[in-house]
């Protein structure tokens, strides 16, 4: 390999110290301490596994948390009134719905029911729109953890050609959004874009969100390029992004995956559920 590691979990590893710190400061200073509400409805044994985790990485800052656990079956209106009803507990900083949710929940109906404040996802409209027309908000964690990771790798934005491969709600858009905000120049693509590879050969920032394995071939990246691999895909038991074989001899950056994208997705949500707190209780 010759690209520099965009080491996701040693930036990470950053971002907890400091909040692990920025919260003991709070507490000295005899302000409330922040806790997490996660929601998971089915039994899905990843989605189990992720939750717990960030459940691990909270206690491991000092944040507190608790798990709201609701059977596959659970209707729209039930995971509505949980939503209602820890959007107005005042003991409850950050609400995380663990995602995807079974396919009878009206995910629009719950987001609606979440108080934006407490909204540690980015996904409640109000958040959208401030990220949308750069007046703040909660950004969504995904996109959040890339500009720090490049940010704090030292890959410079200003002025960068980035193309974000990926248009969801949750990470291409918002990630076209962030470095927007940023100063680059910025082509969103999708499914409907005609020849991907000309506007992948022009990125100086490639950030592949796809979700399709071996999508951007070695030819289709600059060299020298910083590129973020957010594809989780799954081949013969083992976690493949979107690269294919040999975009680490052409890139100059690169994520690895996994190791790049996963961890500084987690340690946004812990960095969000702290700045939630502060914006609830300043
Ligand atoms: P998504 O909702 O399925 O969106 C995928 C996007 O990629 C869509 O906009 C789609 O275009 C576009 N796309 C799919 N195939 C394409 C192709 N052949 N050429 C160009 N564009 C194509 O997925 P998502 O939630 O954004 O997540 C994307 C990937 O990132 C998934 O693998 C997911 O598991 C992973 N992910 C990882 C993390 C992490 O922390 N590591 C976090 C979030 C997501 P259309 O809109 O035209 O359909």
């Amino acid at each position: 390999m010759t690209a520099q590691l965009l080491d996701g979990k040693a930036v990470a590893r950053q971002i907890y110290e400091e909040v692990a710190a920025a919260v003991s400061q709070r507490v000295q200073h005899g302000r409330s301490r922040p806790r997490l509400a996660t929601v998971l409805v089915g039994e899905d044994a990843a989605s189990a596994k992720y939750v717990e985790l960030k459940q691990r990485n909270a206690h491991n800052v000092g944040i507190e948390s608790e798990d709201h656990r609701l059977p596959a079956e659970t209707a729209t209106e039930e995971l509505v009134d949980l939503t209602r009803r820890l959007s107005q507990d005042e003991a409850v900083s950050a609400i995380l719905i663990q995602q995807p949710t079974p396919r009878q929940i009206d995910m629009r109906q719950v987001v609606m029911a979440l108080d934006p404040v407490k909204d540690v996802d980015g996904f409640h409209p109000i958040n959208a729109g401030l990220v949308a027309l750069g007046w703040g908000g909660v950004e969504p964690c995904t996109p959040a953890g890339i500009i720090q990771l490049l940010e704090r790798s030292g890959v410079e934005i200003e002025g960068a050609n980035a193309t974000v491969v990926g248009r969801s709600n949750l990470v291409g858009k918002p990630m076209a959004l962030l470095l927007l905000k940023r100063n680059a120049t910025v082509t969103l693509c999708h499914t409907r874009t005609r020849d991907l590879a000309s506007h992948t050969r022009e990125a100086d920032i490639l950030v592949a969100a796809a979700g399709r394995t071996g999508l951007i071939g070695k030819e289709m990246v600059k060299p020298g390029a910083a590129v973020v691999d957010v594809g989780t895909n799954w081949a013969a038991g083992r976690q493949v992004g979107d690269l294919g074989p040999g975009v680490d001899e052409v890139a100059g950056w690169l994520t690895p995956n996994p190791g790049g994208v996963g961890p500084m997705t987690r340690a946004m949500l812990i960095k969000n559920t702290y700045e939630a707190e502060v914006r609830r209780r300043p």
